[in-house]
């Protein structure tokens, strides 16, 4: 025969002989009967290889192409046979096949899927040759479809066991095998999605001395009742596997530092309490080693040579601690935890305050607005900059309660000023990305702005280049609703993302605010300088107002005036102030 392609790298013979029962009767048959995976031949009973005038071993892994004279015809052959199977029907032709010697052998085949609805698991072949008599013909078919079930059955047999060969027989928890399968596909995901994903090793402590005292039997019940409880602190899609006797590991996908030292505090808090085991309350603790891919490792090996090696600094420590391998992360999850419970409690504890800065109208020299910038003072922590806490809050759910406390606070503020006689001022309050996710927010400024007794024009939103461009759809809806209501929404440090001018049009700002970072070199980067002057021509063009921030030098101011800038923000002007300092500073510049 020519064209006989081997391909040892994908040959996939059986995993389990077939039972000796099951095997003899299949051979007995007088029909033809194979089981292809992927067009490649994974059994065949002996009469199928006589027909087609092989020995049963060589036509293991062979492809099925190999039974044809023409490829080209082969081809429609598998066409039509998959179109039929993966219509849900059985494939049934006459077909002229190729022996081994060259000789044809005209006969009929007839196919299904080994599993019902899923050919793409692997088809069983029926060949009947073409001059037996039909009604013989119809008996064996009958034989064989029951046969061929049996085979199904076998199949799914076989994939059983060696799920269960995968699974660790006391926790009913994946084993290392199965653990380093999955986790290799999590990482080929977070790879294609650039999102992070952390592994923990878990390790409990003195279990030996649970053995040791207390016999294997109550070891082994503590293990399940540890094993429940891991599982169920974690999210569906976070694997869970047992590695050793008293390790186990976990795949956390899309998780960083700050969510990695949350599971790991949670695993350490919800196994500890008492286990009642024999009548016995038995309580133990465990120690986590934690890899975060790619920074500590970009597979699965390294990453689990680096949670160990983390696993043993937490035992070094005395245990029932987490560690992670990197020190530098260790501080950082820390730090933020320690932050993230303290930020939980500010609130409460007022601790949160509002700075203002005044925005200056470049051609009358007034004071128009101000932005809100809130402040947080810690008795611990100190002065937390809000580009630090703002993401903190936006991670752990704080955002929504802070951003609207800082948006009714500042309504308050520029109503209180305006009973004082003070000039109109627009209040500018900044948006984070996950507030313009929440569908409650116009009705949200609604009720804010009817309760401070304030109308929208006297409302100024920022929103970052960033934050619009993370869901634009879904942005361009909520400033939709917000500009009916005629709230003015400015884009915050303008050039740092990638805004098309088209899509500033569909968002419908009404001011783009240079970011600080152009400002700063102005005087210095030819670059800089055409940077701004291009961001506020085009501004112009558009019928988009510009303010520049971080202004801090007259030649800065000069050449923002030249090029026909709106506005300007900066210390040049005056640092943020509180809601005195600003009304002094107000009244101050009124004075002639
Ligand atoms: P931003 O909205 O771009 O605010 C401007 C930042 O630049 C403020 O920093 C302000 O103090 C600072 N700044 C103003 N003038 C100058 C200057 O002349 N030179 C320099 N070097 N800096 C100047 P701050 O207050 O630390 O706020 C940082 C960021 O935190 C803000 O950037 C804003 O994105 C965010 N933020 C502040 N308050 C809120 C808030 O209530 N909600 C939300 N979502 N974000 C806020
Ligand atoms: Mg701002
Ligand atoms: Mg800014």
């Amino acid at each position: 025969m020519t064209g006989l392609q081997r391909a040892p790298h994908t040959l996939q013979p059986p995993s389990m002989p077939l039972p000796d029962g099951l095997s003899a009767v299949l051979d007995a048959l007088p029909a033809g009967v194979a089981w292809l995976h992927e067009l490649r031949v994974q059994y065949c009973n002996a009469t199928f290889a006589g027909m087609l005038g092989h020995a049963v071993q060589d036509l293991l892994g062979l492809s099925s192409r190999a039974w044809h004279a023409d490829d080209t015809l082969w081809a429609g052959v598998e066409r039509r046979c998959a179109a039929a199977l993966l219509a849900g029907q059985v494939f049934e032709e006459a077909l002229t096949l190729q022996r081994q010697d060259g000789s044809a052998l005209r006969c009929h085949a007839r196919v299904r899927p080994l599993h019902a609805g899923r050919p793409e698991a692997g088809t069983v072949w029926l060949l009947t040759e073409a001059s037996q008599p039909t009604d013989r013909s119809d008996a064996l078919q009958q034989q064989v479809q029951a046969l061929q079930e049996q085979v199904a059955q076998y199949a799914e047999n076989a994939a059983r066991a060696r799920r269960q060969a995968d699974i660790d027989e006391l926790t009913n928890l994946p084993n290392r095998m199965l653990l380093a399968r999955d986790a290799a596909q999590a990482i080929a995901q977070a790879q294609a999605g650039h999102k992070p994903l952390a592994v923990l090793y878990l390790d409990l402590d003195r279990f030996k001395y649970v053995n040791d005292s207390l016999g294997h039997r109550v070891g082994d019940q503590l293990l399940v009742a540890l094993a429940q409880r891991l599982r169920s602190a974690v999210r569906e899609r976070d694997l869970v596997a047992r590695v050793g006797g008293d390790e186990f590991m976990l795949v956390l996908p899309d998780t960083d530092v700050h969510g990695a030292a949350h599971v790991a505090d949670k695993l350490m808090v919800r196994t500890a309490p008492v286990y009642d085991i024999a009548q016995r309350e038995l309580s133990i603790t465990s120690s986590i080693g934690i890899a975060i891919y790619p920074q500590d490792g970009e597979d699965f090996d390294m990453l689990t040579q680096r949670a160990d090696a983390a696993v043993h600094q937490a035992k070094r420590t005395g245990g029932s601690v987490y560690r992670f391998f990197t020190p530098a992360m260790q501080n950082e999850a820390v730090r933020a935890l320690a932050m993230e419970n303290a930020l939980r409690r500010a609130l409460e504890r007022q601790q949160f305050s509002l700075a203002f800065q005044p925005m200056v109208d470049l051609r009358s020299g007034q004071v128009t607005g101000v932005e809100a910038l809130l402040r947080w003072r810690h008795p611990e922590l100190g002065n937390v900059s809000p580009a630090e806490f703002i993401p903190l809050a936006e991670a752990c759910g704080l955002i929504g309660t802070l951003g609207e406390w800082a948006l009714r606070n500042a309504a308050f503020q520029l109503k209180a000023w305006r009973d004082r006689g003070l000039p109109a001022l627009t209040m500018a309050v900044n948006l984070s990305a996950m507030q313009l996710q929440q569908s409650e927010l116009p009705a949200l400024i609604d009720s804010v702005l009817h309760e401070a007794g304030l109308t929208p024009r006297d409302l100024e939103l920022e929103l970052t280049e960033g934050a619009a461009m993370q869901d634009p759809q879904r942005a361009i809806a909520v400033l939709q609703a917000l500009h009916q209501r005629g709230v003015r929404v400015s884009i915050d440090d303008f050039g740092t993302g990638h805004s098309s001018l088209s899509y500033l049009k569909r968002l419908q700002a009404d001011k783009l605010k240079i970011d600080q970072s152009f400002v700063r070199d102005i005087g210095v980067d030819a670059d800089d300088r055409a940077i701004v002057a291009a961001i506020i021509h085009m501004a112009s063009s558009l019928g988009l107002q510009t303010i520049a921030e971080g202004v801090e030098t007259e030649a800065q101011l000069r050449f923002l005036r030249q090029q026909g800038c709106d506005e300007a923000q900066g210390y040049l002007f005056s640092r943020p102030l509180s809601a005195a300092q600003l009304e002094a500073f107000v009244r101050d510049l009124q004075q002639p």
